[in-house]
């Protein structure tokens, strides 16, 4: 049992103002693998009275000062690496192999851009007797999901830290442990007090108090696009900046000069990976319609060949990060069967041999008609569906006719054809035949969000922009 019941605020570790807890459930057992804390508005004030106290002293620090702390919290990061993939494991379900492996690795990449993009980030820069001049926001509000924890705790801490900017973080009180070890590896590099604060809790409570607090600067939410909203409602009367990352319905287009089998084959086990729980999942599968036949004799294949079980063994896939999750899961694939969608492979229910614990089966609808519920709406689940298109214009309109605009997929031997199609395509984040890049920005267009994390472009959301006209030039030698 982990007991997490203490707070960190202006660098210690304190007790909560009004002692409440909340179990913590593994999703692989159904059983209580913990409890946390639940922070009350009292402690939301100490927290960012705590980080608005420190914005003056840590705002001013040089870069080298701030490049100091950011090396240090990656060795002691490199430490204690495994536990918060075991952490991971047990609180959001995800295979160990994931969890100790890309999980951990999503958080040590975003450590490792924001150090070099710390060692060049243009704070000042001069143009004629103008001189921009970057400057740290001041105190902000991150909101995280559960789904990816320690990557999106990484991708927005680091490039704050970075910055000068101080911070509150809230951690989803379902996969609240990994953060928890985060800010213990914060607390050994030494960050200054005040500078980073963490709650754990609900949203309800704490991450509407901070989204509405006034001497909050901005608010940075990574979830759904429902809380997305909230957020920006309740930021809008104090004129904070919101930066949204919400989610995706996104389209992987399989072009007709690619080897369908393979390509349908890794984007149906791509799907399944982290149990579907990905913002930026493929989970739109477009293919040629002429070869419809082809991949869904692939897709079956792959579907069937993802293992589900205890994600502590030899699986690929676990289960699903809550009882709630699992039942909208369950209640999307009843509506894409009754939608008349062709189902392939998994369906309800859980796999065979599984009584216990929040699994589902690898799902895959095919012959989908991109207006059916199951094409539009973001079901956060191990189900793809395949859609046919008659030609790339058809590909393209068919990708474009969502609400959201997360990420893409294209694939294809030809790689300008490839190019030309990921051009067209309404969405912030696009690989091209499997492209992967920490520096890449990462963040949506239409209702997936405003925001652009990751590497150097993670560091522009937390800066303000002032212009100094008739600056006085360097003294010349
Ligand atoms: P969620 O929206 O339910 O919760 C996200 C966070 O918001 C949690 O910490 C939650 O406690 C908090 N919250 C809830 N209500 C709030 C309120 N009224 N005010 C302030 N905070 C509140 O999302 P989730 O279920 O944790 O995560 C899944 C969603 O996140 C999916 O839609 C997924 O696509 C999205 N997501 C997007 C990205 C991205 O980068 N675009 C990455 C990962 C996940």
């Amino acid at each position: 049992m982990r007991e997490y019941l203490k707070f960190y605020i202006d660098g210690q570790w304190v007790d909560p103002v009004e002692a409440k807890t909340s179990n913590v459930i593994n999703p692989a057992t159904e059983e209580v693998s913990g409890r946390i804390s639940m922070a009350s508005l009292a402690d939301v004030e100490k927290a960012v009275a705590a980080a608005r106290k420190a914005f003056a002293g840590w705002s001013q620090t040089t870069r080298e000062q701030r490049l100091e702390l950011l090396l240090a919290i990656q060795a002691e990061y490199a430490k204690r690496q495994n536990e918060i993939g075991e952490a991971i494991t047990e609180e959001m379900g995800a295979p160990n192999a994931l969890g100790c492996g890309f999980h951990i690795g999503l958080g040590g990449g975003h450590i490792a851009t924001a150090i070099e993009a710390l060692k060049t980030f243009p704070f000042e820069e001069l143009r004629g007797q103008t001189m921009i001049r970057r400057e740290p926001i001041g105190v902000c509000a991150m909101i995280t999901p559960w789904n990816w924890p320690m990557n999106q705790v990484a991708v927005k801490v680091l490039p704050a830290l970075a910055t000068g900017c101080t911070m509150v973080l809230k951690p989803p009180q379902l996969a609240p442990y990994s953060a928890q070890i985060f800010a213990e590896v914060l607390d050994k590099a030494g960050v200054p007090k005040g500078v980073f604060n963490m709650l754990q809790g609900s949203g309800a409570v704490v991450g509407a108090a901070l989204s509405a607090h006034p001497q909050v600067d901005l608010v940075s939410i990574t979830g759904s696009e429902a809380v997305g909203v909230e957020i920006a409602r309740a930021a809008a009367p104090t004129v904070k900046r919101v930066c949204q990352e919400l989610g995706g319905k996104s389209a992987f287009i399989v072009l007709d000069d690619a080897d369908m089998a393979k390509n349908v084959a890794g984007a149906t086990g791509g799907m399944m990976i982290n149990s579907g729980q990905t913002c930026s999942a493929g989970s739109r599968l477009l293919v040629p319609k002429k070869r419809m036949a082809e991949a869904i004799a692939a897709a079956k294949e792959a579907a069937a060949a993802v293992t589900v079980g205890d994600p502590k063994g030899n699986f690929a896939m676990g289960p699903v990060v809550s009882k709630n999750q699992f039942n909208e899961v369950q209640r999307y694939i009843e509506i894409g069967i009754k939608e008349g969608a062709e189902l392939i492979a998994g369906g309800p229910g859980r796999p065979d041999g599984i009584g216990k614990g929040y699994f589902c089966k690898p799902t895959v609808f095919a012959n989908v008609d991109n207006k059916m519920v199951i094409a539009r709406e973001e079901v956060f689940g191990p189900v793809l569906v395949i859609i046919g298109y008659d030609d790339i214009d058809d590909a393209i309109a068919i990708a474009n006719d969502s609400d959201f605009g997360l990420a893409g997929y294209v694939n294809g031997i030809d790689g300008e054809q490839c190019n030309a199609v990921a051009k067209r395509m309404r969405t912030g984040w696009i690989s091209i035949n499997g492209g992967f890049d920490f520096n890449a920005p990462f963040g949506g267009m239409k209702r997936s969000g405003n925001g652009r994390e990751w590497g150097e472009f993670g560091f522009h959301e937390y800066v303000e922009i002032k212009a100094m006209l008739g600056y006085a030039p360097a003294p010349q030698a």
